[in-house]
């Protein structure tokens, strides 16, 4: 008998280019049934009739550690597999144990100059032991958030040469002490990685036209790509940002990106322009409500941030509709994707729009459904080395999202096998920890279930379908 069968939806396999009609047939986790018609009996039958299932949205770069809620804003969009790019670990855990949605989670722990290496120009000794510290404690991998604690050029180029010879899987927001978190900065970390794979995060955040125009940014960021197969990405499609609400004893705003954001926007950058911004409702303050994160502008918002209950924000229309598209659908010369994954940045920050606005994509015929699930499944299962996943498949894992094309939205979702999403409601619980062989023990000591992989970059196929 089988667990579950799915019944009736449109069902796509990216991988091998399926997407007819099909009952799907799921036992133990994995799928074990893909045909026309399963007539065997099962012990749960999800009518999916004019829904389509795709391999279960696999977000590689989202952020789970602000807000223990985060693992739920990501299930409720339809994710059942993402990548969190900060960590650390620990409070990643934490997070899982007591508000887990049966997702599978890979953490990349980010160098933090002054808190876990000892400041911006750390030796290849120190960012060893860094990473091997950060991979032993539960980490897929490791991660350098230059936009926002940037190390020296050479401290940068060190840590990507470092990760390569230890294997270890690492994403880089770019930018270092001499260069901003923009194309400048992007072309500075290829040129420091020479010829090494990493996982380059958000390609549209690097084109938001601040040192030449949108398109010249985004064709200048594509020829990069075109010239550096070994480098993997992701891009996003939402217009907000993330913007952290630390202050200092005034009330005024610590992080630069939200004094720059502040200014573009006609605010003063400090207590005042800050509470203007967010009762103009340009600015929104992140705000946990009935088990979910709400972003809250206006009074009530502008109350919150200052009685000190908003540690994050984000403001609207900061990513140019430019970027976004051009990354969304941008192709090499043999016609695969420039970009290897539709990711959201989201997460703890409500931007989770994967199947809002990707499915909007397909309705503009910018992307077929295959290519949808081979962005947001399938080559991002490649990127982490997830050979179970990313496929709908007989003799792959149950992960599979069952999405309204139509509505932009995902209507339901399975992770291994178990529900995560139904009728929109989020019930899965639990999930467990994608880490490498060297983690297992410390995610077993969290309480939480590992899932090992061999972990580092791999050499990307990016063909399908
Ligand atoms: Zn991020």
């Amino acid at each position: 008998m089988l667990d579950l069968l799915i019944r009736g939806a449109l069902t796509v396999d990216p991988e091998s280019g399926f997407c007819s009609r099909a009952d799907i047939g799921i036992e133990d986790g994995v799928i074990v049934r893909v045909a026309e018609s399963v007539d065997e009996p099962a012990e749960t039958v999800f009518d999916a009739e004019g829904l389509a299932a795709v391999p279960g949205l696999i977000d590689t770069h989202l952020h789970l550690a602000p807000h223990p809620y985060g693992e739920r804003m990501a299930a409720a969009s339809g994710v059942t597999t993402c990548v969190e790019m900060a960590g650390p670990a620990d409070r990643v855990f934490a997070g899982k144990l007591s508000d887990g949605c049966g997702l599978s989670v890979a953490v990349l722990n980010a160098v933090l100059p002054g808190t876990n290496v000892g400041g911006r120009d750390p030796s290849a000794a120190e960012l060893d032991d860094f990473i091997e510290r950060s991979i032993s404690e539960g980490s897929f991998g490791v991660k350098l958030l230059g936009g926002h604690f940037p190390l020296t050029p050479e401290a940068s180029a060190r840590m990507v040469e470092e990760s390569a010879r230890l294997g270890a899987y690492m994403a880089w927001h770019a930018g270092t002490l001499t260069a901003g978190s923009d194309i400048d900065g992007m072309r500075q970390a290829v040129e420091l990685a020479e010829g090494r794979s990493f996982h380059l995060a958000h390609i549209n955040a690097y084109c938001r036209g601040r040192v030449r125009s949108e398109l010249a940014e985004c064709e200048e960021a594509a020829s990069l790509l075109r010239a550096h197969p070994e480098i993997v990405t992701e891009s996003y499609l939402s217009a907000r940002s993330g913007a952290p609400l630390v202050r200092d004893e005034n009330g005024d705003p610590l992080s630069k990106v939200v004094c720059g954001n502040l200014r573009r926007f006609g605010f003063t950058p400090d207590r005042k322009g800050l509470r203007q911004a967010v009762l103009d409702g340009v600015l929104s303050v992140i705000l946990p409500e009935d088990g979910m994160l709400k972003l809250v502008s206006g009074r009530s918002g502008a109350d919150a941030l200052e009685e000190g209950r908003a540690a994050d924000g984000s403001f609207d229309r900061v990513n140019p509709a430019v970027s976004r598209v051009y990354f969304a659908t941008a192709r090499r010369d043999d016609g695969t994707f420039l970009v290897d994954g539709i990711a959201t940045d989201g997460g703890a920050i409500p931007r989770n729009v994967i199947a809002e606005a990707g499915l909007a994509l397909v309705g503009l015929s910018a992307l077929t459904l295959t290519e949808f699930a081979a962005k947001t499944s399938l080559i991002p299962a490649r990127m982490l080395g997830l050979e179970g996943k990313g496929h709908i498949a007989p003799g792959f894992d149950a992960d599979i999202t069952l999405l309204s094309v139509k509505e932009h939205r995902a209507a339901a979702s399975f992770a291994a096998g178990r529900p995560v999403l139904l009728n929109g409601r989020v019930v899965g619980q639990g999930g467990s920890v994608l880490c490498t062989e060297q983690g297992a023990a410390a995610v077993r000591r969290a309480g939480l279930t590992p899932q090992v992989l061999k972990g580092g970059i791999p050499a990307l196929s990016r063909c399908f379908g």
